[in-house]
């Protein structure tokens, strides 16, 4: 069954990247001028904005997504298989000129090693008025989320908008990069990983007492919430009332970790977006990105609602 997009208002509005993956598997990474024969070669849909949709829509979220999408060569692809999973994507700025992002990934079947190039594309023109043409999408939500693969002029601009209307804002400071003081007045929730955070925070970040503090020092950059996701670790909740707070993972036999960032931050969103407690609206990210990282792929790893256990179903 193909899921079409409601009309009902979004609750969940991801600002964000999309991007075609494409990736080739070969028994190790070849050499510079070198050329190998590859086992397999599989493309598809990624970029945090997009994943992070995905993951809220599968946990049953109402999801609009906010970008700038080439749609030469696959954009018009990526479009609608994020529109197949019930995104609304009406509000996506367009561009039949451009290319959308491209990520082509080098997998080396023994090791696991890989060798990434990324080429934003359209990711990169994403404007401060392409996010005014998403005003009432944008602040008619209960969340609105973004990460760092668009400019931050343009994620600032949606922060701006969203906590005009009362919108609660959520930061994915990811990939690593210096964020501007002007978005970060804007973001109530900072969330990233513990590498993120400590080369946020300028900190040692490879023990949780470090982590804490480097937390603490983000936290004293404005957001009312840092959470630092920590891989199998769990989670560390900060906040000024409440302090810190350390939720341990689910244990699971990990298969790929890839994308576990993005199912997170999709249920966390979804948790914010139903009116969860902070705690709660985390431990709905962390079992799904869990059963994620239990199997294969990032997108088709994203488990759907009905799988989490009981006290996560939604609350009418
Ligand atoms: P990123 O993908 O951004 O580096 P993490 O690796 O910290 O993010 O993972 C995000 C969240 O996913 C973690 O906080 C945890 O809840 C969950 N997770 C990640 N890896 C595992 C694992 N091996 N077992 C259980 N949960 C995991």
């Amino acid at each position: 069954m193909t899921a079409t997009a409601s009309s009902k208002p979004a609750s969940v509005v991801v600002v964000g990247s999309i991007n075609m993956d494409m990736v080739s598997h070969s028994p190790r990474l070849p050499a510079p001028g070198e050329t190998l024969v590859g086992e397999a070669f599989v493309m598809a849909p990624g970029g945090k904005g997009a994943n992070q949709a995905v993951a809220a829509a599968r946990l049953g979220a109402e999801v609009a997504f906010v970008s700038r999408v080439g749609t030469r060569q696959h954009g018009a692809e990526l479009l609608a298989a994020l529109g197949a999973e019930g995104v609304h994507t009406a509000a996506v700025a367009t561009d039949a000129t451009a290319l959308p992002g491209i990520a082509v990934i080098m997998v080396a079947s023994q090791g696991g090693e890989n060798s990434i190039v990324y080429v934003p594309g359209s990711n990169a023109q994403l404007s401060a008025a392409d996010v005014e043409q998403a005003k009432a999408v944008l602040q008619a939500a209960r969340v609105v989320v973004a990460q760092l693969e668009v400019p931050q002029p343009a994620i600032a601009h949606a922060f701006a908008l969203a906590r005009a209307a009362g919108v609660t804002t959520i930061l994915n400071a990811a990939p690593a990069l210096p964020v501007n003081a002007e978005l970060l007045a804007q973001t109530q929730w900072l969330v990233l990983n513990e590498t993120e955070a400590g080369q946020m925070a300028g900190m040692p970040s490879a023990s949780l007492e470090q982590v804490r503090a480097a937390a603490e020092a983000l936290l004293a950059r404005g957001p009312g919430q840092v959470v630092v996701t920590l891989g199998a670790q769990g989670v560390l909740l900060c906040s000024a009332q409440q302090g810190a707070q350390h939720l341990p993972a689910q244990r699971v036999t990990a298969v790929d970790t890839v994308g576990a960032g993005d199912t997170f931050v999709g249920g966390l969103a979804t948790g914010l977006a139903e009116g969860w407690a902070p705690a709660d609206a985390v431990r709905l990210g962390q079992a799904a990105a869990a059963l994620a990282v239990s199997r294969a792929g990032v997108q088709t790893a994203m488990p759907r609602r009905a799988e989490l256990a009981a006290e996560l179903q939604p609350r009418s």
